[in-house]
């Protein structure tokens, strides 16, 4: 939701329960079972799809070493900030600390952006991580009934390996939505002058950090450091928690055309942290009829049992993820600290990577009818050379470099993408075009 929320991870009696629950399991090695066999064969296979040599020796040990915690595990983090958002590190700072916490996949999930995106490839081949590029978007709940309460409502966007097919649609989008957060920056900072607190707008604006829209968190910060009030959070429970005294509102979109839209351009839709929603039911029934894949329910404290059984009942994926920001205060969630099981994981790839593949299928044939330097640079935004790698000497190096990494043989060896190959051959590349073009958010 907010800030304050996205990684508020609150004690309840709920979570004491998960928690007994998750002793009881306690930390022994169970042997896996032939589900759980069969998923973790699926998901290395993706995983190291570019690592064929790795594959083997991941299989067989994670079959050794059974379910236990560690590097045999196939670890997926599926929602952190960096500073292209209000993360503290930055894209090359995480994934060396995903690395580091033995994170095999990493989505990079920033508010209203993906600038961070091309940053954060470039440096998981230093590393060999797998990157997922997303976005979490800020939206509005509008109820259609009067015992419902208009709420935000943050939405997780994962693409393939060449991002969103309409790329500029959805940038039109988040563009917005940072523009509405700079004015709401803005009215908050005013509404604290208001109550006779002297806050800069610029000192506001040089936490955020150039080109990034400010959030709640920047001005909380900037709170802290010019003396108002002792700590992040009494920034937040004095002033700026939803409806407080310095609290505005943004201009977020409504929250199912956002699901529409993530449908609509090959992305997989999941509903962020629901234990924020004050009507979860609510929300998710409207979600699923607009095209909603999944929700998070998985913490680093244990699942949610509640959003379990929401999930099932609307036959949404079950997902989570650390939603990290580098704060380092304790209450913070690890990087790389949420236990997804390898059947969470097989059941989200099952639903993503159909979806993936036809995005992939659409960028390239929209690039074969129109191949323009601008299609070739949407493509290359995403899809990024390893520096020092050979830079793409065709068209076809380009898409061979798109498939390869996010499809297996079997999806690739198809008519389709044959005839994409065939077309393309026919295209040779302008000495011009850049290796590798910024993911600019502007
Ligand atoms: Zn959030
Ligand atoms: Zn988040």
């Amino acid at each position: 939701m907010n800030n304050s929320n996205c990684s508020g991870n609150k004690e309840s009696p709920k979570k004491a329960k998960d928690k007994k629950k998750k002793k009881k399991r306690g930390g022994s090695k169970k042997k896996m079972s032939v589900e759980q066999t069969l998923a973790f064969k699926s998901v290395s296979e993706w995983v190291f799809l570019d690592q064929p040599s790795l594959l083997a020796s991941a299989f067989d040990f994670g079959l050794q070493k059974s379910l236990g915690r560690g590097q045999d595990k196939l670890v997926f983090e599926l929602h952190t900030h960096s500073k292209f958002s209000d993360g503290f590190l930055s894209p090359s700072k995480l994934v060396e600390r995903a690395y580091g916490n033995g994170v095999k996949v990493l989505a990079l999930t920033d508010h209203d952006t993906m600038s961070g995106i091309a940053e954060a490839l470039d440096a998981s081949h230093r590393y060999g991580i797998k990157i997922i590029p997303g976005v979490e978007i800020s939206t509005i709940f509008s109820p259609s009934g009067e015992s419902e309460a208009e709420e935000p409502v943050h939405i997780l966007a994962y693409y393939s390996s060449c991002g969103p097919t309409s790329f500029e649609e959805l940038e039109k989008l988040l563009a917005n939505i940072r523009d509405g957060r700079i004015l709401r920056a803005k009215n908050m900072v005013s509404k604290l002058n208001k109550l006779k607190i002297p806050l800069k707008w610029e000192h506001v604006a040089r936490i955020a950090g150039k080109g990034v829209a400010p959030g709640r968190l920047h001005i909380a910060r900037a709170l802290v450091e010019a003396g108002h009030v002792e700590n992040l959070r009494q920034a937040f429970s004095r002033y700026l928690f939803d409806g407080g005294p310095a609290y505005a509102t943004g201009s977020e979109p409504q929250v199912e055309k956002t699901v529409k839209l993530i449908c609509d351009t090959g992305g997989v839709a999941v509903l962020a942290h629901p234990w924020a929603l004050k009507n979860p039911v609510a929300i998710i029934r409207r979600l699923k009829e607009a095209g909603l894949h999944g929700m998070e329910v998985y913490r680093s404290d244990g699942k949610l049992a509640a959003y379990c059984d929401l999930a099932d009942t609307y036959g949404l994926l079950k997902l989570g993820g650390s939603d990290y920001h580098g704060r380092g205060g304790h209450g913070e969630s690890e990087l790389g600290s949420v236990n997804l099981p390898v059947v969470a994981v097989h059941e989200f790839l099952k639903v993503a990577r159909p979806i993936w593949c036809d995005s992939i299928k659409d960028i390239l044939e929209s690039y074969v009818k129109e191949p323009s330097d601008s299609n070739l640079a949407r493509i290359i935004r995403f899809v990024r050379t390893p520096k020092g790698g050979d830079p793409f000497s065709c068209c076809k190096d380009i898409v061979e470099r798109c498939l390869t990494l996010w499809l297996t043989s079997e999806e690739r060896q198809n008519a389709e993408f044959d005839a994409i190959r065939l077309k393309l051959s026919h295209i040779s590349l302008n000495q011009e075009t850049p290796r590798s073009v910024p993911l600019e958010s502007k």
